[in-house]
């Protein structure tokens, strides 16, 4: 069983794709995708030695090895232009992360159609990139597992224009307002305010921090 954080990412990956996993770590979520018959072929990257063997292992313990290659591997070096990947997840890495892999990566996403990205934190680093490089964010989600809030980000090719606040709180997750929402900024809120508690009256910082919260409050509005 997956954890829900990549339940929710397995469940936006299109039916059929054919599927690279950049830093599968066990390779999970290929295997899970594979035995639910979602898709019929993944690559499972992993840069580092360790995890790639775990991988491997754990592909040829559910004798998946034909429909799953692990490769050990950068980044989006981890496919060829041959292996017709339609869909890439990027998942549990940091946001600068993911943008880096992307960016690294860039020349070989034209034929890509979906990408599922669930970054750790800097989810507004991502979103400007997407929108710098014409990807659309198609659909996003947020959720909250074991005290955590993760944010899921979906994008395809497109042109779109995102305005700071949307970049910062999500096109979708922004105008949804779920509770998990609310709970991640109403956090940031606290902090904030006890920032302001702390700060003299005359500090530098003071104007930042305080428009910083106002924007919060406004979205949470
Ligand atoms: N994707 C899985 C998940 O969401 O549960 C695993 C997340 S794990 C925290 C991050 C994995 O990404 C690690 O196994 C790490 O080795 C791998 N990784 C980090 N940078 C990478 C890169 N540039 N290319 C491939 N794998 C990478």
């Amino acid at each position: 069983k997956l954890s829900k954080r990549l339940q929710a990412v397995a469940d936006l990956v299109k039916s059929d794709s054919r599927l690279l996993d950049v830093g599968s770590d066990h390779a999970y979520l290929p295997t899970y995708l594979i035995q639910q018959k979602k898709i019929d072929f993944a690559i499972a990257g992993e840069v580092v030695k360790g995890p790639f063997q775990i991988a491997k292992n754990h592909v040829a313990e559910q004798n998946l090895q034909d429909k799953i290659e692990v490769r050990l591997a950068n980044g989006l070096a981890a496919f060829e232009e041959s292996d017709a990947i339609s869909s890439i997840v990027i998942a549990g890495m940091g946001g600068l992360l993911i943008s880096e892999i992307l960016e690294e990566g860039k020349d070989k996403l034209s034929q890509v159609e979906q990408l599922i990205l669930q970054p750790n934190n800097h989810e507004e680093s991502l979103r400007s990139w997407l929108v710098a490089h014409d990807f659309v964010i198609s659909s996003e989600k947020i959720l909250l597992e074991a005290g955590k809030i993760y944010e899921i980000i979906v994008a395809e090719h497109g042109t779109s224009e995102l305005n700071e606040t949307e970049l910062e709180f999500g096109p979708y997750l922004s105008q949804e307002k779920s509770e998990v929402f609310r709970k991640k900024w109403n956090k940031e809120l606290s902090t904030l305010k006890k920032i302001l508690e702390r700060l003299p009256e005359n500090h530098e910082k003071r104007a930042a921090v305080q428009a910083k919260k106002e924007k919060i409050e406004g979205v949470l509005q």
